[in-house]
């Protein structure tokens, strides 16, 4: 039996890893602008702040508005109160310090603008150093807190989705539905909905990222149920299709391949993977259906603290998978002017197998 990690323990732990990245980049310190990010190494969850990272000690800089906040939620780092721009505060604090420094920054996650104004406020002792996506790489490998937080998230948008069917019918407007999802998510527990809950009916089915619309659900026509919840900081997404009614044949065959081509994706998923086998898995099985021209997205994404992570499972994403991975696997086919169908679950991979986290039935549902 292993005991759980305390806050500090797991905070600990992430700041470590991250500093052990530090020699490989040869910087003296990182400078963490995404909030994500932040929240991911210090626990903070305020709409505004920077965490600087240095070898020996980490600074949140925020403002008066996260004084009790910060006081609060930070493990790992000090809190600095600035009245102005903390990215800028950050960069002084650095600009004082009497050393060269080599700094990380995450180039696409600063504006030009802001570039300009770091070079300047810094001046010449500091050497920025291009970190790219060194805390997200970090956050693609997530720890048993993070594992069992995701799995409850999952379970919490698959059992909602289960509770709605019985609204489900001819008459009712996808806005409806969508309403429902969101209330329903907030009153089981989640914080918010982790992406606009996408409900899309008969020919709107074929938009892959439909919002839903006043349209009212037809006898016969496939629905799409896109939606996830944010639990304590993480995220599920998971999509079911029903269609209303009885599905003709080409319906059911056209779902069969979908099923097919998420078994095929899952069972490629091992560690030491490239993602991109994950993704040509999932559209070599739609092309023996002579699918794979509907299928127009990519296969899937990480899932933790944002909805779309790290790795994607895509074309020419040559990123290995590892143990600790989650994330989704989501193959589907749109027909323009008749619909669409996707099947979405949230998968997290283990040295001995994948476990679905989304314990939600595949079959097709005909109501
Ligand atoms: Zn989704
Ligand atoms: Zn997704």
């Amino acid at each position: 039996l292993q005991a759980v990690p305390s806050r500090e323990e797991i905070h600990r732990s992430r700041f470590k890893r991250l500093r052990f990245r530090f020699a490989q980049l040869r910087c003296d310190a990182l400078l963490v602008t995404h909030l994500p990010n932040v929240f991911y190494l210090c626990g903070f969850t305020g709409s505004s702040g920077v965490l600087l990272v240095e070898a020996d000690q980490a600074i949140l800089f925020t403002d008066s508005r996260y004084s009790i906040q910060a006081r609060q939620e930070v493990v790992g780092a000090k809190v600095r109160i600035e009245r102005r721009s903390p990215l800028l505060c950050a960069v002084e604090w650095l600009s004082d310090s009497r050393r060269k420094l080599r700094i990380a920054y995450p180039p696409e996650r600063v504006t030009a603008l802001q570039a300009v104004q770091l070079r300047r406020t810094a001046g010449p002792k500091v050497r920025w150093v291009e970190g790219a996506n060194i805390v997200e790489s970090l956050r693609s490998v997530k720890d048993a807190l993070e594992i069992s937080l995701i799995r409850e998230a999952a379970l919490l948008a698959g059992n909602l989705f289960e509770g709605l069917l019985p609204l489900v019918k001819p008459g009712v407007k996808e806005l409806d539905l969508s309403a429902e999802v969101e209330y329903r998510l907030r009153r089981q527990g989640a914080s918010a909905a982790a992406f606009e809950t996408i409900i899309a009916s008969g020919s709107r089915a074929a938009l892959p990222h439909a919002r839903a619309s006043a349209k009212p659900l037809q006898k016969n026509e496939l629905v799409v149920f896109d939606l996830g919840a944010i639990l304590r900081g993480y995220c599920s997404d998971i999509t079911r299709t029903v269609y209303v009614g009885r599905a003709p044949a080409r319906v059911r065959r056209w779902y069969a391949a979908v099923l097919q081509a998420q078994e095929a994706a899952r069972a490629a998923m091992k560690p030491g993977v490239e993602a991109d086998a994950i993704d040509r898995a999932a559209r070599r099985t739609l092309r023996r259906h002579r699918l794979a021209k509907y299928f127009t997205h990519s296969t899937g994404h990480g899932l933790g603290i944002e909805v779309h992570e790290a790795p994607r499972l895509a074309r020419g994403e040559r990123t290995q998978l590892q143990v600790g991975n989650i994330v989704t696997i989501e193959p589907g086919v749109y027909l323009e002017g008749i619909g669409g169908i996707r099947i979405e679950d949230d998968i997290a991979l283990f040295p001995q197998g994948v476990e679905i986290l989304s314990q939600l039935k595949r079959d097709l549902i005909e109501l």
